[in-house]
């Protein structure tokens, strides 16, 4: 089943997201020969995405021509009626971007450095050589063999790359829907948060501006839902809810869902193949955001990843040893995943306004505006666990003493 061979490239990476031409651009920076392949006929289109990129995820590529708002904080509704409003005035904590101008600048980016992109292209078919990884690619009409040193699998959350080659699946998969809609109204620069069952099981749905529009969406586990579709529970907070009113006036203009997989996949790596981004399992357990720790990880394993490209040693042991910061954001992942369920997740729609109603005192307040970043959950559900004498108690009581060691 040989096509003709075509092309000859150091690496090859499969999916052309955001993470895939992040990734793309710093290897073609190191001098790498980059190939990038995009299955659709252009970039960044479907996308689903709430479009939320933080401060420093931002300043990492630079890209504030697409952004649609800045936001300062968030108005979280607890299930029963509590707010709690977070951030500051002109402090911005994140932006909310037009995806599809995001990604294709983050590919142009990487085709400036020297990167190459074939659109309407996707693997069908890989073979191992001596030195190389032969990948079969249809492109067009035509079949082209691409041979390369190292496979990159950036192809999302139901990566090609990563079910050819049984890389395992992520701990988590959780089905995020969303509607953009003209017509709702809050208070300027801020996102919101709704919780409780009827909801948002287990999880949150927000309302997120995005210049002249609102995506509004929810999202959660399959198991949560209890045979509710997410269309059903987004409607129940638009039209049956306490908050309905805010969404009488709203004009449904477009509509995206998608998977959100959120814990690194048992083997990221094989021989001469790496997983990245979604394809990796790659978003957060806490917020579903998958841009800045896919490219987190990214700046992570760039350099030394580079000196095997050159030497041409790209053994899964090696390539093991290169995505070591891919254990830990396992293991980070694990504990957010903790503090998720033993703060959210885990509760019912009462406990849950117990939960609330501690975060709304002014010193609980204050330690989110000091320590809270989307990025850095961590760090803040610890030191609530640590410092707040109510969740202190709740925790010992649910065994997380083991979140202070
Ligand atoms: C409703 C929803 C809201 C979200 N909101 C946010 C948010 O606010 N902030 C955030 O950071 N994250 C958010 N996410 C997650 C975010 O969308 C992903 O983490 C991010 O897009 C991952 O980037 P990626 O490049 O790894 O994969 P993708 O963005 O999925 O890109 C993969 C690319 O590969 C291409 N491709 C796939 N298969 C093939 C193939 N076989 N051959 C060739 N090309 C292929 C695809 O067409 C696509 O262009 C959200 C997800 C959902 C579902």
């Amino acid at each position: 089943m040989r096509g003709n061979l075509m092309k000859e490239v150091d690496i090859l990476v499969v999916g052309a997201g955001p993470i895939g031409g992040y990734f793309s651009k710093k290897m073609s920076e190191l001098g790498c020969n980059v190939l990038m392949l995009e299955e659709h006929l252009e970039v960044g289109k479907p996308f689903q995405c709430a479009g939320l990129i933080n401060p420093s995820s931002m300043e990492k590529v630079g890209l504030y021509d697409t952004v649609l708002s800045e936001i300062d904080g968030a108005i979280m509704h607890s299930p029963f009626g509590t707010t709690i409003e977070i951030g500051k005035p002109n402090k911005i904590r994140t932006y909310a971007v037009c995806r599809k101008k995001f990604d294709q600048a983050i590919v142009q980016q990487a085709m400036i450095e020297g990167s190459d992109l074939w659109l309407n292209s996707k693997p069908i078919e890989t073979e191992y050589t001596e030195d190389s990884i032969i990948v079969k690619v249809s492109k067009d009409n035509s079949i082209i063999d691409v041979k390369a040193k190292l496979l990159v699998g950036a192809d999302g959350a139901h990566s090609w790359v990563r079910r050819h080659h049984r890389m395992g699946y992520p701990k988590e998969f959780m089905i995020g829907y969303q509607i953009e809609v003209t017509g709702f109204e809050t208070k300027n620069r801020m996102l919101e948060m709704f919780t409780g069952e009827d909801i948002a099981p287990g999880f949150f749905a927000w309302a997120i501006p995005n210049g002249d529009t609102y995506r509004i969406g929810m999202w959660g586990r399959p198991e949560d839902l209890d045979g509710r579709s997410c269309e059903e529970l987004l409607n129940n907070l638009m039209t049956k809810s306490r908050w309905a009113s805010k969404f009488e006036k709203c004009k449904e203009v477009g509509k995206f869902c998608g998977p959100i997989p959120a814990g690194v996949v048992p083997r990221p790596v094989k021989e001469r193949i790496l997983l990245i981004g979604d394809a990796a399992g790659l978003a957060k357990p806490t917020t579903g955001g998958g841009i800045g720790p896919g490219m987190a990880q990214v700046d992570h394993l760039t350099s030394d990843l580079n000196k095997a490209i050159v030497a041409n040693t790209l053994s899964k042991k090696k390539l093991v040893k290169i995505t070591k910061s891919y254990s830990k954001a396992k293991k980070e992942f694990e504990r957010i995943r903790s503090l998720r369920d033993f703060f959210v997740s885990s509760r019912t729609d009462e406990e849950l306004e117990e939960v609330f109603k501690i975060f709304s005192k002014p010193e609980v307040i204050k330690l989110i505006n000091e320590k809270g970043d989307i990025e850095k959950p961590l760090a803040l559900g610890i030191s609530m666990l640590k410092n707040v004498p109510e969740f202190r108690k709740m925790a010992i009581k649910a065994g997380f003493i083991v979140m202070f060691t």
